[in-house]
């Protein structure tokens, strides 16, 4: 489903993301921990080409890019279609109702009529547990019904792969819980995801794999069992006594 070559991002002469390879199958969900400043985000934006990686190759589903070469700007559009990226602070649009919030990119990306797409906005928002709230603006909800409408949003367009960075490190701690539920029951659904997250018991129990960034490396991957009770690497252990 998802193949990483060789993928590296510089940042003028900052080299941030350094000779990341990573495969991904259909349906798995992978968790990345790293201290700040390891370059989890920017792997995440190089996935769906916010950020346009310097050099390597990525597939996801049979769409292939090398940055070898000039990337156009169609194959950005049809590229960022594959993912749905769910944000730190929700990148709710303000002046948009919940239930616009999620129709957004159906009606002005794949054309979608506005019919179709209200019916499945409502569904969707259902399953995150919002039914009540479809006429609600961000401002009138929680930071966890935000974040709620937010994997809506993303899921709304029916993408191959959702990526979560840091989905509920802006939640007080009582509304964490709302979030991660709701993302379980997606991973339950069999979706590919990439989750950005210091919530170690949610990563035990969702994840297929665990990776250890640090330094723009990939240092350490393995299931939540082995990494979180017996890492390999020094910098491993380290990180993962600071943060527990
Ligand atoms: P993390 O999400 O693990 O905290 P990031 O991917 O946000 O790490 O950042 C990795 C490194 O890249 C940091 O040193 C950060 O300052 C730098 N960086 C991120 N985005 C940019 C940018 N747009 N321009 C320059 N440097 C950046
Ligand atoms: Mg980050």
């Amino acid at each position: 489903m998802i193949s990483i070559n060789g993928l590296s991002k510089h940042f003028g002469k900052l080299e941030v993301l350094k000779d990341i390879n990573l495969h991904v199958e259909k349906g798995k969900v992978i968790v990345v921990v790293g201290p700040s400043g390891s370059g989890k985000t920017t792997l995440l934006r190089c996935l769906n080409l916010l950020e346009i990686p310097t050099n390597g190759e990525l597939l996801i589903k049979d769409q292939k890019v090398d940055f070898s070469n000039q990337v156009t700007k169609k194959q950005i559009t049809s590229f960022r279609k594959l993912t749905g990226m769910v944000f730190q602070n929700y990148n709710l649009f303000p002046h948009k109702t919940a239930l616009e919030n999620v129709m957004e990119g159906p009606v002005t990306v794949k054309r979608e009529d506005k019919l179709t797409s209200k019916r499945k906005a409502e569904q969707l928002l259902a399953k995150v547990g919002m039914a009540d709230k479809v006429d609600f603006y961000p401002y009138q909800l929680s930071g966890g019904q935000q974040q709620r409408v937010g994997i809506a949003r993303a899921l709304a367009m029916e993408p191959e792969v959702m990526l979560f960075d840091e989905p509920t490190s802006a939640l007080d701690p009582e509304l964490v819980g709302e979030v991660l539920k709701v993302m379980k029951e997606v991973a339950t659904e069999g979706m590919t995801m990439i989750i950005v997250t210091h919530e170690m018991k949610f990563a035990q129990e969702v994840a297929d794999e665990v990776i250890f960034m640090d330094g723009g490396y990939i240092v350490e991957k393995g299931d939540p069992g082995t990494i979180f009770t017996v890492p390999k690497e020094e910098r491993t252990k380290r990180f993962l006594q600071l943060i527990q």
